[in-house]
């Protein structure tokens, strides 16, 4: 017998919810008490690390990626990782609900799309099997095909060029070199997969980039396999 689930329940009653402060909306996406409570990331920041510059600045990169740059060459991230923008994020990756994924996508959009455009494959940050098997989905994943698919270039999405090989624990309170070590061979491009990226642009997807150390490692990973170039765009950064 089919029982449907709660959610779909939910949904039945109350079809769309804004998903920071649950208040019914016409529309899926936030409310209009909640949309300016984003902190939006303008285009007045780090070519390299998307790292918001409070004031004009003559130079496109910041101080850090001077000294000590990313493997990756060019990052754009569209919201401050702050409340509620954190809230509403938290609730995407551990609350089940998958439901957000197009509203968030349409967040990341206006950097996101002109970037697919440009490049030749699309990928989300890949979780490891254990990871994905506890958490159900990869948020990242979910993110990149939505907005492949808002772009309609839903052809360049691929989740089979790059795999995480390493299960590695929350990096929550770790400093930026232990984040570094600890994401050492964390990925892997398989073998029969090498031949696409032989001078490819990957666009690679993620939810919140803290110290960039695990989009490092999958960057530094796919250029050791020929990748020439590699930009990234999150929905949300750590400011
Ligand atoms: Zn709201
Ligand atoms: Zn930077």
């Amino acid at each position: 017998m089919f029982w449907p689930s709660l959610h779909f329940l939910e949904r039945l009653l109350a079809p769309y919810l804004c998903p920071i402060c649950d208040a019914e909306v016409t529309d899926p996406g936030l409310c209009l008490a909640c949309w300016p409570k984003l902190s939006l990331i303008t285009s007045n920041a780090c070519h390299r690390c998307g790292l918001p510059f409070d004031t004009p600045v003559m130079t496109p990169i910041c101080g850090d990626c001077h000294i000590d740059p990313p493997d990756f060459d060019h990052a754009v991230s569209s919201l401050v990782y702050a409340d509620p923008a954190r809230q509403m994020i938290l609730g995407f990756k551990h609350g089940d609900r998958q439901d957000m994924a197009p509203i968030l996508a349409r967040i990341m959009a206006p950097k996101t799309l002109p970037l697919i455009e440009t490049v030749d494959f699309v990928l989300p940050l890949p979780l490891h099997r254990w990871r994905f098997f506890s958490r159900r989905f990869n948020q990242s994943a979910e993110l990149a095909r939505h907005l492949t698919k808002q772009a309609g270039r839903f052809d360049k999405f691929n989740t089979h060029l790059l795999i995480r090989q390493k299960a590695t624990p929350p990096q929550g309170r770790k400093t930026k070199a232990q984040r570094i070590a600890a994401m050492r061979g964390a990925f892997h491009v398989p073998q029969d997969q090498r031949r696409h990226l032989a001078d490819a642009h990957i666009l690679l997807i993620d939810d919140v980039l803290t110290t960039g150390a695990s989009l490092s490692s999958a960057a530094r990973c796919l250029k050791r396999h020929g990748a020439k170039q590699v930009s990234v765009s999150t929905l949300a950064r750590v400011c």
